[in-house]
């Protein structure tokens, strides 16, 4: 792997962090700016972080500047690769049904109730050969890096049965091992109760517990284990239990929590949870414990665009308490179709009032948090991941500006570039 210097960047958005932990409140507006700024990346690390004239004097790459790939940015700007914390890429097809009765005014209820929704993806992916969910993971995740995406946390959860979950997090693997970015495996098992155990959730949760997990754990095909905790899905005694059997096996744990209706959070904050997904209703009297612990509060705004809600969560309010926010793109058929950080921070600003800044710090460092990877990941410091993402603009605003559209014209995964930057 050759060493690679980007010279000439407009602006650098580092996300150094002064204080340690996840970023709150103001600290979520310091993208950490530097301008007319130059990094360098040797075996797929951050080496040196500066002024590009600076740079160019240091020893190091005098003597060894033919041995280095040099990268012209012309003042563009460039951040760190976006850390994707919740996409769901196992599945098989689009659900244009679905969408379409949606338009005509069907809720998500009633999609799934018709047999539709995660139903349907349930049919796919246990039909699937893993070779072709593998090839599906892949090419995601290939849309994703194009974008800016250098990591992304990656979940199984249209299986529902124990071969099915094994060959979607079998098919995680597989992609993994041929995309140079970084990827987190989640077992999502509690998605749904599956249809053949409809009415018997308890014992579909013993399942999950007592067979999934522990055969999941053995394999590693796993680090986290996340449940869908909400009304019509898994009940908060149900999600403690799954998170319970999670820890007895050194799994992480990580929730859907409050898409549809609301569960006090409290009960829940002694497992640790890396990150707590959705929180569109959420009991604000929960919000100062949130706060205090490390646990993310992980807004996933492209579900809320797509089901055509006019409610987003209130992130100022999560904001003002002093909870670490993320977000994520929340990827997946039913509700939320892009692999877009870009698009995610646009809807974050335009429906939730989160500045510019905070979008890309959500998308970026506290993303790192919310996967346990931030001595790794989100920040553009020596010794971290050399994970960078070009985009072909002047102003780190005009990101979430330019909403549908990809700027992003080179992104840089452990020290492997991919696309291209023209003069
Ligand atoms: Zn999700």
């Amino acid at each position: 792997m050759k060493a690679i210097l980007l010279a000439d960047i407009g602006q650098l958005l580092t996300l150094r962090s002064s204080a340690p932990g996840p970023r709150r409140g103001a600290a979520l507006s310091e993208p950490g700016i530097i301008e007319d700024a130059s990094v360098l990346c040797i075996g797929g690390k951050i080496v040196s972080v500066g002024k590009t004239k600076d740079a160019l004097r240091d020893p190091w790459l005098k003597k060894n500047r033919k041995k280095v790939v040099e990268i012209d940015c012309a003042g563009r700007v460039v951040l760190p690769g976006f850390v994707d914390s919740h996409t769901h890429p196992v599945f098989t097809h689009p659900r244009l049904v679905d969408f379409e009765k949606r338009i005509g005014g069907a809720s998500y209820e009633e999609i799934t109730e018709a047999g539709g929704g995660i139903r349907s993806s349930i049919q796919g992916v246990r039909q699937a050969s893993e070779a072709s969910l593998a090839e599906k993971v892949l090419s995601a995740l290939r849309d994703m890096a194009n974008c800016g995406t250098t990591t992304v946390e990656a979940k199984s959860g249209y299986g529902l049965d124990l071969d099915s979950e094994v060959k979607s997090l079998e098919a995680i693997r597989q992609a993994t091992g041929q995309w140079p970015g970084t990827v987190v495996p989640t077992f999502l098992g509690a998605h749904l109760v599956p249809p053949e155990y409809r009415g018997r959730s308890q014992a579909y949760v013993e399942l999950v517990c007592n067979e999934m997990i522990p055969a999941i754990a053995k394999r590693k095909l796993a680090r986290f284990v996340d449940v869908f905790c909400d009304r019509g899905a898994f009940s908060a005694d149900e999600t403690a239990k799954i998170f319970r059997a999670a820890a007895e096996h050194e799994l992480g744990v990580r929730a859907h929590m409050g898409q549809l209706s609301e569960t006090r959070l409290g009960q829940f904050l002694q497992f640790r949870p890396a990150s707590l997904d959705h929180m569109d209703h959420v009991n604000e009297a929960d919000l100062p414990a949130l706060a205090a612990s490390h646990t993310v509060a992980t807004f996933v705004p492209g579900a809320n665009y797509f089901l055509g809600l006019s409610r987003y969560p209130n992130a100022r309010k999560f904001i003002a308490a002093g909870v670490a926010v993320a977000l994520a793109t929340d990827y997946n058929p039913g509700s939320s179709p892009t692999l877009s950080m870009p698009m995610a921070m646009s809807l974050a600003a335009t429906q939730m009032k989160m500045s510019p800044a905070e979008a890309i710090t959500a998308a970026t460092i506290n993303g790192a948090w919310a996967l346990r990877l931030a001595d790794r990941k989100g920040s553009i410091e020596p010794g971290k991941d050399a994970d960078l993402a070009v985009f072909d603009v002047k102003d780190y605003r005009e990101i979430p500006y330019w909403f549908g559209a990809n700027h992003c014209t080179l992104t840089i995964l452990s020290g492997i570039t991919i696309g291209f930057v023209s003069a």
